[in-house]
């Protein structure tokens, strides 16, 4: 016989942190991490949801070119992902949401997100995980923003509650593909995966907190953000023998540019734009140029102002193509929402905190200051009467966040699987006794 000793919870997430790290995927190509995840959640006995069970397929936000989808896909299946299962996944049909029903009544959630970046890992002897052998081994892809991390922590909490056999109540645990460029909440939210849920929890390792054994129990200031490409569609033209029926993508792309930079500045709140990206024409000189995109970013202290902001920057455009006799479409490409942690979970995340192990320091609340589209589940939890936190999971950290160094502590997975598991159980408790 082999060895028969059980992993511990921390021996566990480890192994499996250090697996999805090796092999990180980006939105709508999180194909073996879901297969990893869906296997897992089986085993710790969950009801294992997938594909269309968990997506709005329509409110999937830019999803990657057919051509890359094919070639993730084709790469997930020489990784030795179950064919069946990649059947299901194909075109972009990533995350997965595992329940665990013990009985009627409340529902509380934890929702992680699994999706890696476009960023080439460090290969540094300093860099942990090039050092031990668990770098990325997709070129150009690594983890450089934790998501492995939490979806560790995912897997660890899904192991302990099954393992409890003391709570009542029914545990949904949603990982969710495309956080980066908020691209993946939307769907899921709009499938209806939050709708019965009363109590939601979230977490981001590292940010915020930078301590290993430190939590805040709740964010606010979540920025509610669009992201946006505006295409110009023009007309050819001999630039010499008849330029006027020419019509010029690329001046209505640049005037859209300086356009939107002067968009007043709303009087409720903080508000950004960012063009990020211009390309338009092609490389001949006596041409008209009949295409044009403009990448671009609002942003805004809540939703209402984010909105302000986007239909200022859709009127622009608009207004740019007309004056240039271009047709333009302004295509959504992510989206976030604004929202803030509800003061009862955080209170009920502080009193986790307080009974867990490994921690030492207890943050009430920060602001996050920047954009996650956990907010889209936390807003429709919260309109349906229900209550969300994020809660930031204090590490030291190798390098900021999306820099192809980061890397956090391991010792800060089992500490936030501790409080995050104890927390859910604590509110279904709470909820179960008072119905009865
Ligand atoms: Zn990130
Ligand atoms: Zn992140």
């Amino acid at each position: 016989m082999g060895d028969q000793r059980t992993e511990t919870l921390s021996e566990y997430m480890i192994r499996v942190r250090r697996d999805i790290h090796r092999h990180p995927e980006t939105a709508w190509t999180e194909y073996r991490t879901t297969a990893l995840v869906a296997r897992e959640l089986e085993k710790w006995g969950y009801q294992v949801l997938l594909a269309e069970e968990v997506l709005d397929l329509e409110s999937r936000s830019a999803l990657p070119a057919a051509g890359q989808l094919e070639l993730a896909e084709m790469r997930a299946r020489e990784e030795g992902v179950d064919p069946e299962l990649m059947q299901r996944m194909a075109g972009g049909k990533t995350g997965v949401v595992g329940i665990l029903k013990r009985s009627e009544g409340p529902v509380a959630a934890l929702r992680v997100d699994m999706d890696a970046l476009e960023v080439t890992e460090s290969a540094g002897p300093d860099h942990r995980p090039a050092q031990q052998g668990f770098a990325s081994c997709h070129e150009g892809i690594c983890h450089a923003c934790g998501h492995d991390v939490h979806t560790a922590v995912g897997l660890g909490v899904a192991r302990i509650l099954a393992e409890d056999q003391s709570w009542q109540g029914t545990v949904k645990l949603i990982f969710q593909p495309g956080e980066e460029g908020m691209r993946g909440a939307r769907a899921m939210m709009e499938r209806g995966i939050v709708d019965d849920v009363h109590d939601f929890f979230s977490l981001h390792v590292g940010i915020r907190a930078l301590e290993t054994g430190e939590i805040v129990t709740g964010c606010d200031g979540f920025l509610a953000t669009s992201k946006l490409d505006a295409v110009f569609h023009g007309a050819t033209a001999h630039a010499g023998i008849c330029p006027q029926e020419g019509k010029s993508a690329l001046l209505a792309a640049a005037a859209s540019c300086i356009g939107m930079q002067g968009i007043p500045r709303h009087g409720d709140g903080s508000s950004r734009i960012n063009i990020g990206g211009i390309s338009a024409g092609g490389n001949s000189r006596n041409v008209v140029p009949d295409y044009g995109i403009v990448k671009f970013e609002t942003r805004g202290g809540s939703t209402e102002i984010n909105r302000y902001m986007e239909a200022e920057a859709r009127r622009i455009c608009e207004g740019a193509a007309l004056m240039y006799g271009v047709s333009v479409e302004v295509r959504n490409m992510g989206s976030a929402e604004g929202s803030d942690s509800d003061g009862e979970l955080m209170q009920v995340i502080r009193a986790a905190a307080e009974r867990s192990g490994g921690v030492h320091k207890i943050v009430e609340k920060k602001s996050f200051d920047a954009c996650e589209d956990v907010t889209y589940f936390m807003n429709r939890v919260r309109s349906n009467g229900g209550k969300a936190a994020v809660m930031m999971l204090g590490s030291r950290l190798a390098a900021g966040h999306h820099s192809g160094s980061f890397d956090i502590d391991e010792k800060c997975m089992e500490i936030g699987a501790e409080v995050l598991s104890r927390a859910i159980r604590m509110r279904l408790e709470e909820e179960t006794r008072q119905k009865s």
